[in-house]
């Protein structure tokens, strides 16, 4: 059975960590961010890759206070589903073919949203929500039986 979510290896040895080195890390009105994020990326002209990311291609504040959408990424709770991102690597690469199977299918699903309801409090939910319908990227739909 895989696992949801990528490990550190996977994203720093195979992925390059591409999803710290885009400009736009979402933070949420009111979220309680560390000192250390703050001055690792405000102000940040010119700056595409996140300043927390260290030489290693890891986060430097992981059990730290970072960004929600960083915890929670790839997955996000949509309504009665869970969208996964295109854009990172694992779910195009390990996940996607994996699916086809309704068991796998449904471990995942159930895994990952028992992990988004612990990290989110229903307003984030629905900030985040909203926050999708006005995203460009693309998504992959994931439904399955809570067990
Ligand atoms: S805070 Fe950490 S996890 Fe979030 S984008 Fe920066 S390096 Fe990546
Ligand atoms: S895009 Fe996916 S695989 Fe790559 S670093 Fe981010 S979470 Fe890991």
């Amino acid at each position: 059975m895989i696992k949801a979510y990528p490990d550190a290896w996977y994203c720093s040895q195979v992925c390059g960590s591409r999803c710290c080195r885009v400009a736009d890390v979402w933070t949420l009105p009111g979220e309680e961010l560390s000192y250390d994020f703050w001055r690792a990326n405000y102000p940040r002209p010119g700056k595409d890759t996140c300043g927390c990311l260290d030489e290693r291609g890891l986060c430097r504040i992981h059990d730290g206070r970072r960004p929600l959408i960083c915890s929670l990424f790839p997955y996000f709770k949509f309504e009665d589903a869970v969208l996964a991102s295109l854009s990172c690597k694992y779910v195009r690469e390990v996940v996607l073919p994996a699916i086809s199977s309704h068991t796998v299918r449904d471990r995942l699903f159930q895994g990952i949203l028992e992990c988004i309801d612990c990290q989110c409090s229903a307003e984030e939910t629905r900030e985040i929500e909203q926050r999708l319908r006005e995203c460009k990227g693309a998504f992959l739909l994931i439904r399955g039986n809570r067990g």
